[in-house]
């Protein structure tokens, strides 16, 4: 869920002022790519007690890194999800020959 804090004037202006500085995506830089930063990120996120206006807490990122970035710290919440998932069992069609009983339901397809 984005923060209020993002929608602030304060916020825009001072995101302006770290590209302006510094122009290029932090990450594709680590990795050698030369990357124009259309996005500024907090390192720590704000929700887990990141400095929103620190600029050691700021990173210009690109909007690929960026997106990889956010979807990486709501994996966790992704993975509890999942496991939730009550997996779906799929019968074999010639799995049920000669089976009797309730669960023999898939051989309804024959
Ligand atoms: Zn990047």
């Amino acid at each position: 869920m984005a923060h209020r804090f993002y929608d602030s004037t304060r916020w825009r202006n001072l995101r302006d002022m770290v590209i302006a500085r510094h122009p290029l995506c932090e990450q594709c830089k680590s990795k050698g790519l030369t990357t124009i930063a259309t996005q500024v990120d907090h390192i720590l996120p704000i929700e887990e007690g990141g400095n929103p206006t620190d600029w050691t807490n700021l990173q210009p990122l690109c909007a690929s890194c960026h997106s990889k970035k956010t979807r990486k710290e709501n994996e966790p919440e992704k993975k509890i999800e999942q496991k939730i998932t009550i997996p779906v069992t799929t019968f074999r069609r010639d799995s049920c020959t000669g089976m009797v009983g309730p669960s023999t339901v898939s051989c309804r397809f024959r």
